[in-house]
This record gives structure tokens, C-alpha cells and sequence, in this order.
């Protein structure tokens, strides 16, 4: 008798079927899994053994095979285990219980209770698309799959659940979804609370705008964190595509918590960490931080002090929007759409040109902190600006000096000029400005003669490349997207701002 039940295992974010054949013959008592790694193997055999002897079922005295299929399919995660749990009882039983239309996600732990599974939420959207009737899921996973509708998901704690409801003991009552709510973040720091900063606000805006990166460069305490820290609350809300999208990649890295991921994310890691951190794999490929920023914010502080290899990886999804990483097994691709927000000192103690502490820097060691700098990453960055130290006046009026808008009131603004994106790039494909290709500017953007002229001075004057002649043209772009009027040219007056956001951190 030929027993069979349904799973799937993940590659990268991409679920592909596994089915667990189970058969019993006559012959010396052996239990052989076959289609998992060897050190596998022998990890689930315990757990599964262990987990059946807990709701009380002994395995026969025969020789039972487990076969993975299919074979050449590298199988990760261990979410397997509770199909093959299910497959086995069922031999025992002497008779097949379960529909064709169910599906089994689930780690086993001794006791038989069933541990939470990472990537979840990719795997149960599968089974769904591949039109499953009836999904079983760790119960710790049901906040974060709850968000999928218009299927049965059961979400059990405990393997002698699933068995009893197949016996007709026990009935589950699967999932409600838990619906979709678009909450718009609460940011930590609102633009109203950062005091004067004036030019970097104005480029936050614009970065936010048309999905920009910015290095902001300035001594200690000159509040670069803090602006970084609010520009996810000036970001469009989420649409339900995007917040699946997200929610995906942290159920894959096992971090999605209850339900669907409402607010863009903002990531800040450390400076020391690994180029595997940053753009992901591993031996367990993971997502990294790139990764986990979709859709939102990704905060490098002391951009010199990365890897340089680290920063090297983050070419191609500032480029493209994803990043590809390659494995033995095939490659794997993750979406890396972030706005990127960098910040470093001005040099190695940090207070060049502040008027509070002297720098002491020498300026052999200012230029070898700047030539790090001009690696990888700033041609791809298209602001770069000095912040200023906060005026002791700023700080100490009773009232902030500039009229203090909100977060919501820039954000009212970037929603506007999103839209009009939107609208323009919609035979393209296409989202926002930064996301134009090169000739696709060309094709796209309208200048008035006078705009022209002043960028074609400009490159030669400042001798700029191909990259940043560009870039320059699209920063402008989302410049008169933020108008209150729609533009249909870009303007000398918008090129001009742009190029007044290209002050050469590494240069000057
Ligand atoms: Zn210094």
C-alpha cells in the first residue's frame, strides 16, 4: 500500500511541491527516509518517531520507506515533517484519511507539538494558487497567514489535533481572515520635531518623492539619524501588494509577527556587518538587510566604515530593485526596492568645519577618509549634501523658526507627486522617477530649452559623468512633481535645486 501526502518546501521566496510517498513491506524493520540530506534525515526520523509515539502510535514492524519527491529538488526547512508525520500514521491506520486537497506545513517537536515554520506566508499562498482546499499551519504562524483569504487554514498546535480530526474526534474551525487594514505608520520622529535642518528636509522630501538615495555628510549630533529615522513617515501608505510583498520576506527570515505588515520598513545595521547580512544567503538563505528594507528605508550611518565588499553588493539592487544571489544550487532572487539613506562624518574625528570643537584631524587623513568614500556607492547615491550643526538660536526658540510642518503635511505632497508618477510610467511599467533607465529619461522628460543649457554648462564646468547627468535630470524631475501645479517641462529653476543637491562630499 502506497500512502501519499502533499507539502512544499521554499527557494528563496518561490514554493515548489513536495510529495511524501510512504510504503511498507515485509521485510527487516527499518524506517529509511530517502530525497533529504543526510544530517536531515536523522533529525526528523527522531522528531517524527518521537512525535507519533507521544499521540500513541507505534510504527509496524516492517521496513517503511519515505521518499521526498521530487528527487533532484534540494528540500530546506524542516516544515516537511509534519506531512510526513501525517503519511506514516495513516500506513499505520491502514488506510488513506486525508483529501487530495490538503497540505501540511510543520516542524515536530518531541512531544509531538508543531513548531512555528519560517516562510510561512509564501508557502500557504502557493498551496492556495495551487488550489489546495485545506492548508495546515503551526498555530504560531496563523497571525501572519491569516491575511490570505478564500481558502480553510488550519492553524494546530499539536499533531494529535490533526490526527483526531481525521479520526472524526475532534472538528477544527479554520482561520478567519484577519482582513487588511492600511494604518499608516506613526512615525517615531516627526518633521515637526526636528528643529531648522532646512536643505535636508527639502531633500527628504524629494528622495521620498521619487524614491531617491541621499548621503547626508555632517559633523557628530548634527541629527543625521533623526532625519533618517522619519522619512518612512513621510512615505505613500502601503498598497496590499506591497505589504504582501514585505510580509513575505519576513516570514521567510521567520519574522513576521501577527498578521500582514502594515508600515514601511526602516533598517539601520551597523557598520561592521557581513556582505551576507546586507544583501542576504547563507547557509540557511536568509534575506538580508537590503531586503528586509523593501519598499522602504535603508540607513547606512558611517557609510566609509562599511565593508567595502559589503557596499560593492549593493550595486545592482540600487539599480535594478533586486538583488540575485548566486548558489551552488541555482540562484536565488529577492526583492531590494529601498530608498537609501546614508550618512558619514566629514572626517576621521568627525568635526571639520564645526564652529563648537576643532578638528584634528590632518589632511592626509581627510583625504584618505573621503577617497573611501568615493567607492562603490556615491555615484549611485543621487543627493549628496552637507547638514549643517543645529543654530543655537534654532534650538532655543520658544517656537521652531521655519513654519513646523508635519510628517502628514509633507507627506500630502510626496502622495501628490507619486501620483503623478504613477501616471506618467504607467505605459512603462514603472513607479517613480528614479526607477527610469537612461534612455528611457531621454524619452520621457521634457526640458525647456533654458534647462538644457544650464545642465549642459553644469557638466562641464563640474566635469560630471554620463551617471550623474542623469541622475540630475531625474532629481529635477520629482522636483517639479512636487509642485503644487503639475509641470509638464523641467525647468532651468528645477535644475538648478538639483544640482545644488550634488555638493562632492568626497571632493571638497
Ligand atoms: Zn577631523
Amino acid at each position: 500500500m502506497l500512502i501519499t501526502t502533499h507539502t512544499a518546501t521554499l527557494q528563496g521566496l518561490q514554493a515548489l511541491p513536495i510529495e511524501v510517498e510512504v510504503d511498507s513491506t515485509r521485510g527487516k524493520p527499518t524506517f529509511l527516509v530517502i530525497g533529504l540530506a543526510a544530517k536531515a534525515v536523522e533529525e526528523a526520523r527522531e522528531r517524527i518517531t518521537n512525535a507519533l509515539g507521544s499521540c500513541g502510535v507505534r510504527l509496524k514492524a516492517k521496513r517503511t520507506v519515505v521518499n521526498l519527491a521530487p528527487a533532484d529538488v534540494k528540500k530546506t526547512g524542516s516544515q516537511l515533517e509534519l506531512a510526513m508525520a501525517v503519511a506514516l500514521w495513516e500506513m499505520t491506520v491502514g488506510k488513506s484519511l486525508v483529501d487530495a486537497g490538503d497540505i501540511f506545513f510543520g516542524e515536530l517537536a518531541l512531544d509531538g507539538g508543531i513548531r512555528p515554520i519560517r516562510g510561512a506566508l509564501p508557502l500557504v499562498t502557493y498551496a492556495k494558487n495551487a488550489g489546495y482546499k485545506r492548508i495546515f499551519v503551526p498555530a504560531a504562524n496563523g497571525g501572519e497567514v491569516s491575511v490570505i483569504d478564500g481558502v480553510q487554514i488550519f492553524a494546530v498546535e499539536h499533531l494529535g489535533q490533526v490526527l483526531e480530526f481525521y479520526e472524526g474526534k475532534l472538528k477544527l474551525s479554520a482561520l478567519l481572515p484577519g482582513g487588511f487594514c492600511l494604518t499608516l505608520a506613526t512615525p517615531k520622529t516627526d518633521f515637526s520635531h526636528i528643529i531648522g535642518q532646512k536643505v535636508a528636509k527639502r531633500c527628504l522630501e524629494i528622495a521620498a518623492a521619487g524614491a531617491h538615495n541621499l548621503l547626508l555628510c555632517g559633523v557628530p549630533g548634527a541629527g543625521k539619524s533623526l532625519l533618517a529615522a522619519s522619512v518612512p513617515g513621510i512615505l505613500p501608505p502601503l498598497t496590499r501588494e506591497e505589504a504582501l510583498e514585505i510580509t513575505t520576506i519576513y516570514s521567510v527570515c521567520g519574522l513576521a509577527g501577527q498578521g500582514l505588515i502594515t508600515t514601511r520598513p526602516c533598517r539601520a545595521p551597523h557598520h561592521t556587518i557581513s556582505s551576507i547580512g546586507l544583501a542576504g544567503g547563507g547557509a540557511n538563505l536568509r534575506p538580508g538587510e537590503i531586503s528586509l528594507s523593501h519598499h522602504g528605508v535603508l540607513f547606512l550611518d558611517e557609510l566609509g566604515e562599511f565593508r567595502r565588499d559589503a557596499l560593492e553588493i549593493l550595486r545592482q539592487p540600487l539599480e535594478t530593485g533586486q538583488i540575485t544571489i548566486a548558489r551552488a544550487s541555482g540562484s536565488v532572487v529577492y526583492p531590494a526596492r529601498v530608498t537609501l539613506i546614508a550618512a558619514t562624518n566629514p572626517c576621521p574625528c568627525g568635526f571639520l568645519g564645526s564652529k563648537k570643537r576643532a578638528c584634528r584631524c590632518s589632511q592626509v587623513e581627510i583625504e584618505r577618509y573621503r577617497r573611501k568614500l568615493s567607492g562603490p556607492v556615491l555615484d549611485r547615491l543621487d543627493m549628496q549634501i552637507f547638514v549643517p550643526e543645529v543654530e543655537v538660536r534654532d534650538l532655543t526658540a520658544a517656537r521652531p523658526p521655519e513654519a513646523a510642518e508635519t510628517s502628514a503635511d509633507v507627506r500630502s505632497r510626496v502622495c501628490r507627486a507619486r501620483a503623478r508618477q504613477a501616471e506618467r510610467y504607467r505605459p512603462l511599467g514603472l513607479a517613480t522617477t528614479s526607477e527610469l533607465s537612461s534612455h528611457q529619461v531621454r524619452e520621457v522628460v521634457a526640458m525647456t530649452s533654458q534647462a538644457r543649457d544650464l545642465l549642459a554648462r553644469a557638466v562641464e564646468r563640474f566635469q560630471l559623468s554620463a551617471r550623474s547627468y542623469f541622475k540630475i535630470i531625474k532629481v529635477a524631475r520629482t522636483i517639479a512633481d512636487l509642485a503644487e501645479e503639475a509641470v509638464d517641462e523641467v525647468t532651468a529653476e528645477h535644475i538648478a535645486e538639483a544640482l545644488g543637491y550634488r555638493q562632492n562630499v568626497s571632493e571638497s
